[in-house]
């Protein structure tokens, strides 16, 4: 599914978080949102999503225009910093979340939910803990909860916030390359925020540098160290963190 993100903008209070910023998203994508703290990603990859709407522009998933629909109807799967699961929920609970609000007409039977969160536990390797609580797991094992949660309703894009945000460095890097083959795999066009240089660049087909609310820069990691461009983006986070 492609993104198409034309003139939108966004101010809270006197404060344009958002300058009028355009980015067109190929089906299959994996955009890699960077920049330094406040520079507008969440805000960004947030309007996408549906959880908060623009000033101005328009968004079209496709050929669709989204502009004006709720988060529940643009069907996108959402990873929340710090995975924000459902505590008193069971693993496969939270899984089944996305599933069980859906509007009735759409709700699979009980019986398929749960054919689909065990579908969705075996793909990230969890099945052994469905009925398990978040609190008895590692930092690694909620990421992975929140993914199949967020892949519950099928969706064709998946927007990430800082997904690997609270991991040490060894299970980042192991999930980084999961995450990017299961991208590849599902076929999905995603778009996560991250502050990390290296993490970007490793994930991404492109990394969108943000900065004061505009887009700064867009670059291919595959020629990002042999451009004669990538002096700036390495400069300019170096200066801006
Ligand atoms: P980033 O993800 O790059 O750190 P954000 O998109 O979270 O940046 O924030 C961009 C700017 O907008 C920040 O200065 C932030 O304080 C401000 N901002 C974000 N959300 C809100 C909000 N709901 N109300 C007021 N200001 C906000």
């Amino acid at each position: 599914m492609s993104i198409l993100i034309e003139n939108i903008s966004k101010k809270f209070g006197h404060f344009q978080a958002l300058s009028p910023l355009s980015l067109d998203i190929s089906e299959g994508e994996m955009i890699g949102l960077l920049g330094p703290s406040g520079s507008g990603k969440t805000t960004l990859l947030r309007i996408i999503a549906g959880l908060e709407g623009a000033d101005s522009g328009r968004i079209q998933f496709g050929d669709r225009d989204v502009t004006n629909l709720h988060v529940r109807d643009r069907r996108v799967g959402f990873v929340f910093q710090n995975y924000a699961l459902f505590r008193h929920m069971t693993v496969a609970d939270n899984v089944a979340f996305g599933l069980e609000v859906l509007p009735r007409k759409e709700r699979p039977s009980r019986a398929e939910i749960q054919k689909r969160v065990q579908h969705l536990l075996e793909m990230v390797q969890l099945e052994h803990l469905a009925n398990r609580f978040p609190s008895q797991l590692s930092g690694g094992q909620k990421q992975r909860i929140a993914l199949a949660r967020a892949l519950a309703t099928q969706p064709e894009v998946l927007l990430l916030d800082e997904p690997f945000g609270a991991l040490d460095a060894k299970v980042r890097k192991e999930l980084r390359r999961w995450l990017r083959g299961l991208h590849d795999e599902l076929g999905f066009t995603s778009v996560f925020v991250t502050h990390d240089q290296e993490e970007a660049l490793e994930l991404s087909d492109r990394v969108v540098v943000m900065s004061n609310g505009n887009i700064e820069q867009i670059d291919q990691p595959g020629t990002l160290y042999a451009s004669p461009n990538s002096r700036f983006v390495f400069d300019f986070l170096g200066n801006a963190n």
